[in-house]
């Protein structure tokens, strides 16, 4: 087993994150069969799940607790 997981993208960055490339949502979140899918899940870093997750909108991103929260970078 490798010690950490890469990011499928930036392959230096260690990853942080898993995405899920078939939405979470209420419906599906406890079916293993999407949740756990292993087809379902990419490792990503924390930056290029905030890309894949809000597409090109940069208005949003998780915090250090995976918390969504308003990004004020285009503010300043
Ligand atoms: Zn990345």
């Amino acid at each position: 087993m490798n010690p950490y997981v890469i990011c499928r993208k930036n392959k230096k960055i260690k990853a942080q994150d898993v995405h899920h490339k078939r939405t979470l949502t209420e419906l599906n979140v406890n079916d293993s069969n999407v949740s756990l899918d292993l087809d379902n899940l990419e490792c990503l870093c924390r930056k290029c799940h905030n890309k894949e997750t809000h597409g090109k909108k940069d208005e949003y991103m998780f915090d250090e607790k995976g918390d969504l929260i308003e990004s004020y970078e285009n503010k300043h």
